[in-house]
């Protein structure tokens, strides 16, 4: 029997909320964790009340390069949201995303305190990277091992190569 790490179980955690959501483009999970204690979880999906995409259609805005569903609230910032509706703090957590933050997310997750990033798929954003850097905020890629489990490396994303093989 393999246990898990720590990491392990809340990466795990992450994908399996990312199962959750609602958008076909994109299915991203979002956990934040203090002392290894879950704190909060998250999804993209649309805002209370309002169609989600797989029944409504993505809501498609084209951004620069990109084009992007505008629908939906991202994971990491519903995992946040989640802190203000139960009214438990985010300050010095970690939050575990299954993708790297888009700039919007960089920016709330700084402004909640948050203090460290995990994240597993290699989405660059140079703005993101930026953002997290000025803010003090450590950024690991959880890197699948070929025995199971990750290995966590410092960095992120990087635009050319898509991988993010910088070391610390
Ligand atoms: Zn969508
Ligand atoms: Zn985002």
């Amino acid at each position: 029997m393999r246990r898990p790490s720590w990491d392990d179980y809340f990466i795990e955690m992450a994908r399996l909320v990312a199962a959750r959501s609602t958008c076909p483009r994109r299915q991203v999970g979002a956990v934040l964790v203090r002392d290894n204690r879950l704190v909060a979880t998250g999804y993209n999906g649309s805002v209370r009340g309002a169609p989600h995409c797989d029944e409504a259609g993505c809501l498609l805005v084209r951004q620069g390069e990109r084009e992007s569903c505008v629908r939906t609230v991202h994971a990491e910032l519903n995992a946040l949201l989640q802190c203000a509706v139960t009214g438990v703090s985010s300050q010095g957590a970690t939050l575990i995303s299954t993708d790297f933050p888009c700039v919007h997310c960089a920016k709330a997750i700084v402004q909640a305190g948050v203090r460290r990033v995990v994240y597993l798929s290699e989405y660059p954003d140079p703005n993101s990277a930026a953002v997290f850097a000025e803010g003090g905020v450590e950024v690991l890629r959880a890197v699948p091992r070929a025995e199971g489990g990750y290995r966590l490396v410092r960095g992120a994303p990087s635009e050319e190569s898509g991988t993010s093989e910088t070391p610390g």
